[in-house]
C-alpha cells in the first residue's frame, strides 16, 4: 500500500496529520502502509515556485493512492493563475486520469441537528454520488463566445460525451452499488438532451453485466427535488459532469456538516486521489481547531475502494461512529452538551477508538 500523502496549505498538514496517526495504528496492526509525503499547491509554490513540482509528479505517478488535504490561500490569490495552488489541484487530476468522483453525503444520527432538513427526513442518511469528472459541457469542443452571422454576440458550450466515457464511468457506479445496497439511480434530462438520452441507453446496456444491482432512471430536475424532499430513497446516484457538480454540492449540504465528508476521485484501475470535501479553512488554519474527520474518513475510502480492504474500512469508521457516539465534537459540530475537542483532541479520540 504505497499511499503518497500532500498535506497542502491551511488546515490540510492538521488533518492530514491526524489521518497519518489512524493510519500508523492500521499498520501497527498488519497492513502494509508505505507513507511518503510531498507538497502541492502553495506549500509547493513555496518550496519549488509551481503548485504541481516534479517532485510531487513523479512521487504520485509511482504511488497506489493519493491523500489529500486541501489546497489554497488568501496569500496566494494574487499570483498568475497557473501558479496558483487550485493549478495543482486540476493538474494532478487530469495527470492520474481520475475520471470518477465519489462524494458520499453521510448523516451521523447524532449530528442530524446539523442539517437544515428535519432530523426524520435526514437521519441515517446515507447517499453515494459518483460524478463523471473529465468529460460533458465542461470540456466538450466547440466552446466560445463569438460574433454570429447577424453581426450579434453569442455564447456557447458542447455537451458530449464518448460512448468509452460513459461505458467506464457505468461499470465504476455498478461495481460500487454491489459493494452497497445494490440499487442506482440514473441522473439524466433524456426527455430534452440527446447526450443524456445517449448516457441512459449505455447505462442499460452496462446493467445487464449486473443482474443483481436494480437500475432507476430520474430526470435531473426532479433528483433535485428528491434530495430534499425524500433523500433516504437513494443508495447509488451516478449523473455525469455538470448535473454531478451541482447535486453533489446539494447532498453534501443536507448534511449539513462540511468538515465531515470525504471524497474520492478514481482512475481506470481504481488507483485514487483521496480528498476532504472541504478547503484549506485559512480563518482556523494553524489553530488545532479544525475537524479532520472527513480526511479520516476518506482515508477509509481509499482502504475500501483502493486496497479493496473492507474490513479496515468499516474499522475506520466504526470509530468515527463511536467518537461521535461518546459526544466528542470539534468546534464546527459542536453542540450543547458535547465534548469539545481540538483537532489532534478528536485524533487521540479516534485512535482510541480504533
Ligand atoms: P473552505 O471549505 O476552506 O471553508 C469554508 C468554511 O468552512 C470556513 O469557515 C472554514 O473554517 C470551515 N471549514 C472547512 N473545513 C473545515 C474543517 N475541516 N473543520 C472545521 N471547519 C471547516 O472554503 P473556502 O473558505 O471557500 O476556501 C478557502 C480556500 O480553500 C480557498 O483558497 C479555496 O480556493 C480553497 N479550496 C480548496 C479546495 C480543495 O483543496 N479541494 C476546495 C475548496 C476550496
Amino acid at each position: 500500500m504505497k499511499i503518497a500523502v500532500l498535506p497542502g496549505d491551511g488546515i490540510g498538514p492538521e488533518i492530514v496529520g491526524q489521518t497519518l496517526r489512524v493510519l500508523d495504528a492500521l499498520r501497527a496492526d498488519g497492513l502494509p502502509i508505505e507513507i511518503e509525503q510531498a507538497p502541492l499547491g502553495g506549500a509547493a509554490y513555496d518550496q519549488y515556485g509551481q503548485p504541481y513540482p516534479e517532485a510531487t509528479q513523479t512521487l504520485v505517478r509511482a504511488a497506489d493512492a493519493v491523500l489529500l488535504g486541501a489546497v489554497g490561500g488568501p496569500q496566494y490569490d494574487q499570483l498568475d493563475r497557473p501558479l496558483r495552488p487550485e493549478r495543482g489541484l486540476l493538474a494532478i487530476r487530469k495527470d492520474l486520469g481520475l475520471f470518477a468522483n465519489l462524494r458520499p453525503a453521510v448523516l451521523y444520527p447524532e449530528l442530524a441537528d446539523a442539517s437544515t432538513l428535519k432530523p426524520e427526513v435526514v437521519s441515517g442518511l446515507n447517499i453515494m454520488i459518483v460524478r463523471e469528472l473529465t468529460g460533458d459541457i465542461y470540456f466538450g469542443q466547440p466552446r466560445g463566445i463569438s460574433v454570429n452571422e447577424l453581426g450579434e454576440r453569442e455564447a456557447y458550450n458542447t455537451m458530449r460525451y464518448s460512448e468509452s466515457e460513459v461505458r467506464r464511468i457505468a461499470h465504476v457506479a455498478f461495481a460500487i452499488a454491489m459493494k452497497r445496497n445494490r440499487r442506482l439511480c440514473s441522473v439524466d434530462k433524456a426527455n430534452v438532451l440527446e447526450t443524456t438520452e445517449f448516457w441512459k441507453e449505455i447505462m442499460i446496456d452496462v446493467a445487464r453485466d449486473y443482474p443483481e444491482v436494480t437500475l432507476s432512471h430520474m430526470y435531473v430536475d426532479n433528483a433535485a427535488m428528491q434530495l430534499v424532499r425524500n433523500p433516504k430513497q437513494f443508495d447509488v446516484m451516478v449523473t455525469g459532469n455538470i448535473f454531478g457538480d451541482i447535486l453533489s454540492d446539494e447532498a453534501s449540504m443536507l448534511t449539513g456538516s462540511i468538515g465531515m465528508l470525504p471524497s474520492a476521485s478514481l482512475d481506470e484501475n481504481n488507483k485514487g486521489l483521496y480528498e476532504p470535501s472541504h478547503g484549506s479553512a485559512p480563518d482556523i488554519a494553524g489553530k488545532d481547531l479544525a475537524n479532520p474527520l472527513a480526511t479520516i474518513l476518506s482515508a477509509a475510502m481509499m482502504m475500501r475502494y483502493t486496497f479493496n480492504r473492507e474490513d479496515a474500512a468499516t474499522r475506520i469508521e466504526n470509530a468515527v461512529k463511536r467518537v461521535l457516539a461518546e459526544g466528542y465534537r470539534t468546534g464546527d459540530i459542536a453542540q450543547a452538551g458535547s465534548r469539545r475537542v481540538s483537532c489532534s483532541g478528536m485524533g487521540d479520540a479516534v485512535v482510541a477508538a480504533l
